[in-house]
């Protein structure tokens, strides 16, 4: 074998050659090294996702579970709240119902004694056909207001009730550039009969006509009045005054009528003679264009419960 002679050169070459070998495995081996050290790494964290999804998935069960438990505690109570709501009501109907039964027998208590406090007789009629007891007395009487007179020194009671009533017509009236003036109002049975022959004095046998039966009149009621005006006291001029227009146009305001119109049954026309009635039968008569006596007295007592309202 042919001895081949080892040159430095050579040498160098191959030593350098194997360094460069090694370090090519070691780096090599490094490289695998750290890629196995991140696939293992990522392998952990994917089981680590995993376990937390695992968790999560759990977590959202529960979680469901509890807004399902929830849903149906909530459906429990709104159907006790509903049944809750029901019974309320009931007991509000019940209580609605009692409180209605208290008012209409409050309402019913209070009309019997409205009723039981007004004198039935002011709503009666009264002329020469109805006849009133000569011993009758109003309850209560009061002086009018003496700028209401005609004659101040002769003062005129009325009924206490209407008293409040008749001022403010005849202050109304005022306002309305209209002078009222009171010649009579209440008058008791004997009273009556005077003025009856004072009449006669005045009128001869025709006052007859007027006054006759007069013991029987509105007057001793305390609720009529004979009006007039400071210039026509003479009664039969009065219809064609402007008191008597503002008296059939406005009247019925303050619960007054016109007891005895024209062509009446019961007495001559008085165009004078107005009678409290109560300010619903009053404008009932108005509107309806009737008068006191055209209805019969079981239709007029029907207001007597509204006669001072
Ligand atoms: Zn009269």
């Amino acid at each position: 074998m042919k001895k081949v002679p080892l040159n430095p050169r050579r040498l160098l070459a191959i030593i350098g050659g194997t360094v460069v070998i090694f370090g090519l495995f070691a780096y090599g081996a490094y490289r695998y090294g750290e890629l196995a050290r991140a696939l293992i790494r990522s392998e952990v964290q994917v089981s680590l996702l995993e376990v937390v999804g695992v968790r999560q998935r759990e977590s959202i069960a529960s979680l469901t579970a509890a807004l399902a438990s929830r849903a149906s505690e909530n459906a429990a109570l709104t159907a006790t709240l509903d049944e809750v709501r029901r019974v309320l009501g009931e007991e509000q109907n019940k209580n609605t119902l009692f409180a209605e039964q208290i008012r209409d027998i409050t309402g019913t208590v209070g009309t019997l004694q409205k009723l039981a406090e007004t004198d039935p007789e002011l709503i009666k009629k009264y002329s020469k056909v109805y006849f009133l007891n000569e011993n009758y007395i109003p309850a209560r009487l009061s002086a009018i207001d003496s700028r209401y007179l005609y004659d101040v020194k002769q003062p005129q009671l009325i009924l206490s009730d209407v008293l409040a009533r008749l001022h403010s017509m005849f202050a109304a009236a005022a306002r309305d550039g209209v002078t009222l003036q009171v010649v009579s109002a209440y008058r008791s049975f004997a009273e009556q009969a005077a003025v009856k022959s004072g009449y006669k004095v005045v009128y001869g046998s025709g006052a007859n006509k007027f006054s006759a039966d007069q013991g029987y009149s509105e007057h001793q009621l305390g609720t009529a009045i004979d009006i007039t005006t400071p210039d026509r006291a003479v009664f039969s001029r009065f219809e064609t005054s402007a008191a008597y227009t503002w008296l059939v146009d406005h009247a019925h305001q303050f619960g007054f009528a016109l007891s005895y119109p024209k062509g009446n049954a019961y007495y001559q026309f008085e165009p004078w003679h107005w009678r409290f009635v109560g300010v619903k039968l009053a404008t009932v008569l108005h509107d309806s264009k009737k008068f006191f006596y055209d209805l019969d007295q079981r239709e007029i007592d029907a207001y007597l419960i509204s006669l001072f309202d």
